[in-house]
């Protein structure tokens, strides 16, 4: 069995005389290849788990591993450097710069990390071409559907070729097709990338039946959530 990435993790926040449990022994193990969602209600704790799998937050307990790497213990300087260079986050919005082409939204990721070669660039074109954007990369959000605008987040986070992909909630925002075809796109990246990709999702109506879900309750982790096929 491959290493659990996060293996009995707990997370708890001071709440007046007592504590809040956010999270409470939760195990999960995300595969390359394997596309996992997450559902649950709100205050379930779906933010929490994708703060700790993001290495934003630091557990009160439990282990959190990055492509079997022990990390849960790791320095901040550490944790920027394994956020930029192994996890990729795709947001419920993809918050892009009205200003910037689809295809100088990705390359500024590469300028932001002091990259300005031509292989950032083809490698920006190469993802835009993955995600279905091929002949509006020029174009800029205004001119671009909800669903475009969020295929240019999912290549934008895939441009520092990461081993992680967490993704908060990414069709909220979007019609029935278009989510169903943005969760489609999240499974054939996972499966040609070879990335572990954890979504967070409301919406089990997009997801396929093959689909390995899993539910939050109070914190707990629960293997068959209610509602799903
Ligand atoms: P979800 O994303 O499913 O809505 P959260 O992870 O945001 O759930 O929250 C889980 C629980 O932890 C909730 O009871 C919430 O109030 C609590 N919580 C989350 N973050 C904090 C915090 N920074 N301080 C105190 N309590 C928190």
């Amino acid at each position: 069995m491959p290493a659990r990435e996060l293996d009995q993790v707990t997370v708890r926040f001071r709440d007046g005389d007592g504590w809040t449990f956010a999270l409470r022994e939760v195990s999960l193990c995300v595969a390359p290849g394997e596309l996992l969602a997450v559902t649950g209600p709100s205050g379930s704790g779906k933010s929490t788990l994708l703060a700790v799998a993001g290495l934003l937050l630091t557990p009160t307990g439990g282990t959190v591993r990055l492509a079997g790497r022990d990390v849960t213990a790791a320095g901040a300087k550490v944790r920027t450097d394994l956020r930029r260079d192994d996890i990729g986050f795709v947001f419920q919005r993809p918050h892009l710069l009205g200003s910037l082409t689809a295809l100088e939204q990705l390359v500024m990721v590469a300028r932001l990390d002091g990259d300005r070669s031509r292989v950032s660039r083809q490698h920006a074109e190469d993802l835009l071409d993955q995600v279905g954007l091929g002949a509006v990369m020029h174009k800029r959000p205004s001119a671009l559907s909800g669903g475009q605008q969020q295929r240019v987040g999912i290549a934008r986070a895939l441009m520092g070729d990461p081993k992680l992909l967490l993704v908060d909630e990414p069709t909220s925002a979007l019609d029935h097709e278009r989510g169903v075809a943005i969760v489609d796109l999240l499974r054939t990246l996972t499966e040609q990338r070879q990335l572990g990709t954890l979504v967070v999702t409301h919406d089990l109506g997009t997801l396929a039946p093959g689909d390995a879900v899993v539910g939050l309750v109070d914190g707990r982790l629960v293997r068959q959530p209610a509602g799903v096929h």
